[in-house]
């Protein structure tokens, strides 16, 4: 989005606008680095990390004179390999169904990034089952409903306030019976109860192992980007809740660059399997380590 393009990264903040960074060229000295550190900081990428690509620029560069542009390269060639190893596909397995629990605060843009997957998933040729898992929302099932429609996916629903864990099993059974490929089960996402969310989500996973051991063979978190370092605490707390083998990124269109995924990546090393970038039914993209870091750093 064009909008988003004029929002400057960590660089532009530094050195001002493109006119003045083509020919501006600058002492690599502890002034520079220390404020190349200060805006990693405030960019969330997380102080360990910000300390140790500094120590690396310092290592590499000290003393020389850098365009901005240099400095630029520098700093996205230093973030991009940090963020690769992350940088991985939501695993697809031989296992029938393959069972994806999706978990994450409300708003995060689970029931988007549900809609999203099943029809990228649906594109690809596999079969799709959605189990409306936040049993106490109607409205966060009726959504649920509106992109299954829109992907073409069934999606299976229990009665307002019952049991999600009795859902989940029976959507298991009916996923099998219909010889789907994969079950996507939505989940609740009020933290405001900690111990009834840990409780709901740990006796879904209890219920879905009785019917298969393996099961669920992913646990996405869905973050979103615009609550900045909120992620990590986030990401503490699902990890307790729950066994999260990949993360999903949403709202990666507006201005928030994401900056704390880079935090993330350094302190849990989870896989980031895809990011949302925009309200539509084709705003998912696969995450894109060298993409992100220009954004961020530009
Ligand atoms: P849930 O409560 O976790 O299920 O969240 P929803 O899927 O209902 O999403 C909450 C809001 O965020 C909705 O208005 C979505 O349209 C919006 N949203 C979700 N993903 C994205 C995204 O990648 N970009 C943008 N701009 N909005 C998003």
């Amino acid at each position: 989005a064009p909008e988003a393009a004029e929002k400057p990264g960590l660089l532009g903040r530094m050195f001002g606008r493109r006119e003045a960074q083509k020919v501006v060229r600058r002492t690599v000295d502890d002034d520079m680095l220390e404020s190349l550190e200060d805006l990693m900081i405030t960019s969330d990428m997380g102080v360990d990390t910000a300390m140790r690509v500094t120590a690396n620029i310092s290592e590499s560069h000290y003393g020389k004179k850098l365009s901005v542009d240099e400095i630029k390269a520098v700093l996205v060639s230093e973030v991009t390999r940090i963020m690769e190893p992350v940088a991985v596909p939501m695993p697809l397995y031989s296992k029938r169904p393959q069972v994806v629990l999706i978990v994450g605060v409300n708003g995060a843009g689970k029931t988007t990034t549900i809609g999203k997957l099943a029809s990228q998933f649906t594109a690809a040729g596999k079969k799709v089952v959605i189990a409306a898992g936040d049993t106490f929302r109607a409205a966060a099932v009726e959504q649920l409903q509106v992109w299954g429609d829109r992907a073409g996916v069934p999606v299976l629903t229990a009665p307002e306030g019952s049991d999600p864990a009795s859902l989940a099993f029976d959507a298991m059974t009916q996923a099998e019976a219909d010889g789907a490929d994969l079950l996507m089960i939505d989940t609740a996402g009020r933290l405001q109860n900690r111990s009834d969310l840990m409780e709901e989500l740990a006796k879904i996973v209890r219920v879905i192992k009785k019917k298969d051991e393996s099961a669920p063979h992913n646990t996405l978190l869905v973050l979103d980007a615009t609550t900045g370092q909120n992620a990590l605490s986030q990401v503490g707390t699902f990890q307790d809740l729950a066994d999260v083998s990949g993360l999903v990124m949403t709202k990666l269109d507006g201005t928030a660059k994401g900056g704390v995924l880079v935090a993330l990546a350094d302190k849990f090393a989870l896989p980031i399997h895809a990011i949302g970038v925009g309200e539509q039914i084709d705003d998912l993209a696969p995450f894109d380590p060298e993409e992100f870091s220009r954004a961020l750093i530009g």
